[in-house]
């Protein structure tokens, strides 16, 4: 007699769907037989530039300590960290990239009977992290592709005791003012724990995106995570952070894996940090990247929806998954965001300016084909 493991499973993880990332590029080179240098990949958000060399110097010093257990409280970072977001040691949780952070929240403050809500078309982390430990997902309709927040407050019940809100959102690009976060949280019940998920915040600095952590001294219920995944070009590492009050820290420090970031990631996420240089080029990049890709859009006759990362979503006016396979066979790699509720859109990462063309010829060639 053999068990229905899938039927055995909790009722909330049988109803997931697994996680889908951008499609790898030595599987299409392996797909189309083709040399995997000539692939285009913009996928998955992933930073153009490479990493920072002060980043990969670091990680080759680190080598000669491979033997060792990391740092488990990842002290130099941790330090880092508070220096540069003028908060204590003790209100730094460090992850196993942002996601790892998303995880220990939901660990630590969900469960059967308990709810988190979150907008319509954000990121697909927060319902598998909700439903994994076995709570309900409180799905509100986005309004012009972004989060309604008077209506996520609305939408808090007894019940509620997590709202993960992105700024900006993936895959949408949209965002919201200090002005509406501030609103949010002057409403928001103290007993519900904040999470604002700033993966992309580095590109919008000196825009009208408000810095999560400002807020943190007059919100004990707010978590402002972040990445060393996008503008600081280390998603393989897989580093991230969480900036909370020393209470929420130190629950999330008890639910985490002892040594949940390698060692190679510390020493490179610290590299990369005071790499400055490093991380103005991203923007400039990203900047450039972004005007490129929608002037070219404009003279396809395309729309997208305005975007505040380093990515763009664009509408097709029709359904995307058959110039998502055009591109494929183009040799270039976007993101379908079908799953997210967007099926006419594709979301695109800004390049290298080479890619971005080969991006916006390759999408001509396909539509052309109708
Ligand atoms: C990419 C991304 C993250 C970062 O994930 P990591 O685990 O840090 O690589 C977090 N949130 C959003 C919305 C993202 O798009």
């Amino acid at each position: 007699m053999s068990g229905d493991f899938l039927a055995l499973a909790q009722p909330g993880v049988q109803q997931l769907s697994p996680y889908v990332p951008g499609k790898p590029v030595d599987e299409l080179a392996r797909e189309l037989d083709i040399d995997p240098a000539t692939i285009v990949k913009l996928a998955s958000n992933e930073n153009p530039l490479g990493a920072s060399p002060k980043a990969l110097a670091a990680i080759r010093e680190e080598l000669a300590e491979l033997t060792r257990y990391p740092d488990g409280n990842g002290f130099a970072l941790k330090t880092l960290l508070a220096e540069q977001s003028g908060v204590q040691l003790d209100q730094v949780t460090l992850g196993n990239g942002s996601n790892d952070i998303l995880e220990l929240v939901a660990r630590a403050y969900l469960a059967p009977g308990l709810n988190a809500v979150f907008s319509e078309h954000a990121f697909a982390v927060y319902p598998i992290v909700t439903q994994a430990v076995g709570a309900m997902a409180h799905v509100v309709p986005a309004k012009d592709w972004g989060h309604d927040l008077p209506a996520m407050l609305q939408a808090i019940d007894d019940n509620t005791r997590v709202v993960f809100l992105a700024n900006p959102n993936n895959p949408t690009g949209t965002w919201f003012s200090a002005e509406a976060l501030n609103e949010f949280l002057q409403d928001v019940p103290e007993r519900v724990l904040v999470v604002l998920d700033e993966a992309y915040i580095e590109y919008a600095e000196g825009s009208e995106l408000p810095d999560g952590v400002e807020f943190l001294s007059g919100y004990p219920n707010l978590l402002v995570s972040r990445t060393f995944s996008k503008a600081y070009g280390l998603a393989a590492l897989r580093v991230g952070y969480g900036l909370s009050s020393a209470v929420v820290a130190d629950v999330l420090n008890r639910v985490r894996q002892p040594f949940n970031v390698n060692s190679l990631a510390l020493a490179a996420a610290c590299a990369a940090l005071q790499d400055a240089d490093y991380l103005a080029e991203s923007r400039r990049l990203n900047d450039a990247g972004m005007l490129q890709l929608q002037d070219g859009f404009r003279a396809l006759g395309l729309k997208w929806i305005p975007s505040k990362g380093n990515f763009i979503a664009v509408d097709l006016g029709r359904v995307a998954a058959p110039v998502y396979q055009g591109l494929l066979r183009e040799g270039v790699i976007v993101r379908p965001v079908a799953n997210y509720g967007m099926p006419n859109h594709l979301r695109i990462t800004i390049g290298l300016p080479a890619e971005n063309t080969r991006l916006l010829e390759a999408l001509a060639k396909v539509l052309a084909r109708g």
